[in-house]
């Protein structure tokens, strides 16, 4: 059976920069699985999904603009060290939630200069061109649950 609409496929994938730098991997844990046609995965990675079958094995190279977006200047902000009470250590790389006029999002430290700190919001991986090894393992037709409720019922998946 191919990947296409209406199909549950499950794979293993390591997420990597086009440096080679491992970012993600699921070797360690349950392959992931995904309702295909439903925008669970990046949309890059499910175009190169379409037609593949259990036992493929492929890299596909996503580029922002069809993994998580371009870097958006406009959604890096500078804030005082005060905003940040009671914490120890302001630290780049540390996660946040910020009050935004969108509701509570996820912000990362990007730099600490002195008393200011430069917060980031875009998600972590906006802008960068991502390289996905990719092992299909399961390639089956959804349920008629899972199609109604528009995601996979893996393994584990709970209601
Ligand atoms: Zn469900």
């Amino acid at each position: 059976m191919q990947i296409a609409e209406n199909t549950v496929a499950s794979f293993h994938y390591i997420l990597k920069t086009p440096e080679g730098e491992v970012l993600e991997s699921s070797r360690e844990a349950e392959p992931m699985a995904y309702l295909h046609g439903t925008g669970g995965i990046i949309a890059g990675l499910e175009e190169e999904m379409a037609g593949k079958a259990a036992g493929d094995r492929f890299e596909a190279t996503i580029p922002p603009e069809k993994a998580y977006g371009p870097h958006d200047p406009a959604r890096v902000q500078q804030v005082p060290l005060e905003a940040f009470q009671g914490v120890d250590k302001v630290e780049p790389g540390m996660m946040f939630r910020a009050s935004t006029e969108q509701g509570d999002i996820p912000v990362r430290i990007a730099a600490v200069e002195g008393d200011t700190v430069t917060v980031d919001a875009n998600h972590q991986m906006a802008g960068q061109t991502l390289v996905f090894d990719i092992e299909i393992t399961e390639v089956r037709e959804a349920t008629p649950q899972e199609m109604q409720h528009g995601h996979a019922h893996a393994d584990g998946h709970d209601h």
